[in-house]
């Protein structure tokens, strides 16, 4: 008799035909749960590819006496994608065998104090990095490690705090090279670092950075972690790169620089954007930069704007995202009090689902925002600086790679 710690398998349903490029994460915090009880059996419906009947057959054959659904994916924000997910995995399991179900839709635990991943628990092969992460590595294995949990920046869309249940605290920096170690022994090198913002330069990242050095494994490795413009600076980097990161994330957002500095409660300049993405390619890490449209503020120009701006950086990868309004964050109170209808089910909340619901700003629809978005994603890959850019560093197999994904008609609409 076992228990079963259940991730939901939204893929198909959020992600429609990006699917195939989306990474296939493995459930650290589901393992980690599984590992509180003896008998815990991680199932995760989304790697082993499973439907309800999928399940079934595969919850027979474990004879399960419990079971235990974690809402959740490698982001916060995926629990309010998957709590609708959840609770009908819920209503099936029990109508199926009457036994009893938790449902999960934030952490129940604290990760900080877990100890080291179990990865014996799950199968790595299942697992595979995004698109952009293994472009010219010979292989796509992915695994996952985190250093902290929650963050302690208060931007106006996050919903970190109300997941974690928690500010912004510390791991152990043994337990992340332990789960280095293990997951390279594994032949896993793509590894994603899950702190929501991880480049900071504080004390305890660079204990983590000197720890992951120290395992002598670093030039194998293949990291990407959270940043923000305003956390990092030359010698941090230097201990990043030399601890195997290899790809940072800024969360840049607009091109606006009034409506970036209300969203992210931080205030950096478009030239000081500009300094700090150079600074990261100089210390020989790719940089991926976020951008949002559909501020409450934001108009046409003020979108043109944040394209340009993204343009300009030329990121080796650039996430398009219209402005999602999460349950647990300042920006959910202020659009409830405007009045504004906003998402309920997980398609709605999920970017690349046909039945993603946009938000409007105070200028313009939520359609013309999701239009822009899509116009701006294949503006962006298809630049002819850009796609030059990418041949010479990565090599021709990545730039035919891009072309066949701008290819890809998400909506259906041409
Ligand atoms: S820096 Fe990132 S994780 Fe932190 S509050 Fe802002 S969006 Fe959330």
């Amino acid at each position: 008799m076992t228990t079963a710690f259940i991730k939901p398998n939204t893929k198909a349903a959020h992600y429609g035909r990006v699917a195939s490029l989306s990474a296939i994460e493995p459930p650290v915090w589901l393992t980690l749960l599984a590992q509180t009880v003896a008998d815990g059996v991680v199932v995760d419906m989304e790697a082993e590819g499973l439907d309800h009947e999928g399940l079934a057959a595969r919850l027979g054959s474990l004879q399960v006496r419990r079971a235990v659904i974690l809402a959740t994916g490698s982001h916060p924000s995926a629990h309010v994608q998957q709590a609708s997910a959840a609770q009908a995995l819920k209503a099936f399991i029990t109508g199926r065998w009457g036994i009893p179900v938790d449902v999960f839709e934030r952490l129940p635990f604290d990760p900080v104090q877990a100890g080291a991943v179990d990865w014996d628990r799950i199968a790595l092969e299942r697992y595979r990095a995004h698109n952009w992460h293994a472009w010219g590595r010979s292989d796509k294995a992915y695994g996952a490690t985190f250093a902290s949990v929650s963050c302690p920046f208060a931007c106006d869309f996050c919903c970190v705090k109300d997941f974690y249940n928690s500010g912004y605290r510390q791991r152990d920096p043994a337990l992340v090279a332990a789960d280095i170690r293990a997951l390279t022994a594994k032949g896993v090198t793509n590894i994603k670092m899950m702190d929501e913002l991880f480049a900071m330069d504080n004390p305890g990242v660079r204990a983590v950075c000197e720890a992951i050095t120290a395992t002598g494994l670093a030039p194998r490795l293949n990291i990407w972690a959270y940043a923000r413009i305003d956390t990092v600076n030359p010698p941090l980097l230097a201990r990043l790169r030399a601890a195997g990161v290899r790809w940072l994330a800024y969360g840049i957002e607009s091109g606006d620089e009034k409506i970036r500095g209300a969203a992210l409660k931080g205030q950096f300049t478009n030239a000081r954007i500009r300094d700090v993405v150079a600074m990261t390619k100089d210390a020989g890490i790719h940089v991926l930069g976020n951008f949002m449209f559909g501020f409450w503020d934001d108009d046409r120009a003020s979108m043109e704007a944040t394209l340009a701006l993204a343009e300009a950086l030329m990121c080796e990868y650039a996430n398009f995202y219209c402005v999602s309004v999460y349950p647990g964050s300042q920006l959910y109170a202020d659009m409830h009090g405007r009045g504004v209808d906003l998402p309920v089910s997980g398609e709605e909340y999920a970017q690349m689902s046909p039945a993603f619901k946009p938000v409007p700003t105070a200028h313009v629809t939520g359609q013309a925002v999701l239009a822009f978005r899509d116009a701006a994603f294949a503006r962006y890959f298809s630049g002819a600086g850009y796609l030059a850019m990418m041949e010479r560093v990565f090599g021709a197999d990545t730039v035919a790679g891009i072309r066949a994904m701008t290819a890809i008609n998400i909506r259906g609409t041409r």
